[in-house]
C-alpha cells in the first residue's frame, strides 16, 4: 500500500515538472492523476473488504465451534482434535488421555432449584475448567451435563492425578442461587490411548464405560482402566 502511495507521489511530482515545462499538457496530466488516484482508492477499498471478510469468517467459525451456554468447544471440534492426536499417537506413541465427566444427580438440581440454576452450574464448571487446563489440553461440552477432556503427553499416574484434582476441585465449588448455596460433584471415566486401539472412538467408548462404572460404584469418583 505504501508503495502505491509513493508511486502516486512520484507521478505527481513528475507531472508538476511537466506542467511547468509545457503548461498546455495540464488537462491530460490531471486526468491521468485522477485515474491513478482512483486506482489507489480501489486497491485500498478491496484490501479493507478482504480484511473485513476474514474477520467475519473468523467470527462465524468461532461461533460454530463453541457451545452457546458454556462457551466451551462443542462435540465436533473436540473429535477433530482427538482424531489428530490419535493419528499423531500412531506415529509417535506419545500417549494421551480422554476423560469423560458427568455431573452427579444433575436432574435433582434442575428439579429443586429450577432449570436456570442448572444452567448456572454448567457455566460455573465451564468457567473453572477453561482457566485451569493446560494450554495443550482441551475441554468440550459433550452434551447435556457431560463434558470431555483431552490430556496430552500423560502417563497413567499423571492422568489419575489430574482427574482426581478435577473431581476434588468440583467438590469444593459452590454456586449461589437466591441466597442458597448449591454444591455438586462429578463422576469421571479416565483412560489412556492403548496400542490395541483401532480408532479414537474406541478410546472415547472406553472412557464412557469407565464413567458408568464410576456411577455404579457410588458417584463422585474417578475410574481409570478397564479390568473387566
Ligand atoms: P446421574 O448422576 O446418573 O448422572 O444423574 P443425572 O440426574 O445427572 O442424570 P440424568 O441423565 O437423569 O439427567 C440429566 C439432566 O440434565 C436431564 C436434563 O434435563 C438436564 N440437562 C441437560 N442439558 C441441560 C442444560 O443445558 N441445562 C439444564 N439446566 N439442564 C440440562
Ligand atoms: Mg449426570
Ligand atoms: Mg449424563
Amino acid at each position: 500500500m505504501a508503495g502505491l502511495l509513493l508511486l502516486f507521489i512520484a507521478f505527481l511530482s513528475d507531472a508538476l515538472g511537466e506542467v511547468f515545462k509545457h503548461p498546455p499538457q495540464l488537462t491530460v496530466i490531471l486526468e491521468d492523476a485522477s485515474e491513478l488516484l482512483g486506482l489507489v482508492l480501489l486497491v485500498l477499498g478491496v484490501n479493507r473488504w478482504i480484511k473485513k471478510d476474514d474477520e467475519r469468517h473468523a467470527t462465524l467459525h468461532n461461533f460454530a465451534e463453541h457451545d452457546a451456554l458454556t462457551g466451551l468447544f462443542m462435540h465436533w471440534p473436540y473429535q477433530e482434535k482427538a482424531q489428530s492426536e490419535f493419528d499423531r499417537y500412531q506415529r509417535s506413541k506419545s500417549e494421551f488421555a480422554i476423560l469423560m465427566v458427568d455431573i452427579d444427580y444433575f436432574k435433582l438440581i434442575n428439579d429443586q432449584h429450577g432449570h436456570a440454576a442448572g444452567d448456572l452450574v454448567l457455566k460455573r464448571l465451564a468457567g473453572e475448567w477453561q482457566h485451569s487446563i493446560r494450554k495443550t489440553d482441551m475441554v468440550a461440552r459433550w452434551g447435556g451435563e457431560e463434558f470431555i477432556f483431552l490430556l496430552l503427553d500423560v502417563d497413567e499416574g499423571m492422568c489419575f492425578q489430574l482427574a482426581e484434582n478435577l473431581r476434588k476441585k468440583v467438590e469444593s465449588l459452590s454456586t449461589s442461587i437466591d441466597d442458597k448455596s448449591i454444591q455438586f460433584t462429578v463422576s469421571i471415566g479416565a483412560t489412556l490411548s492403548h496400542k490395541e486401539d483401532i480408532s479414537c472412538d474406541h478410546i472415547i467408548d472406553r472412557a464412557d464405560k469407565l464413567l458408568y462404572r464410576a456411577k455404579r460404584k457410588g458417584r463422585n469418583r474417578v475410574e481409570i482402566n478397564m479390568d473387566d
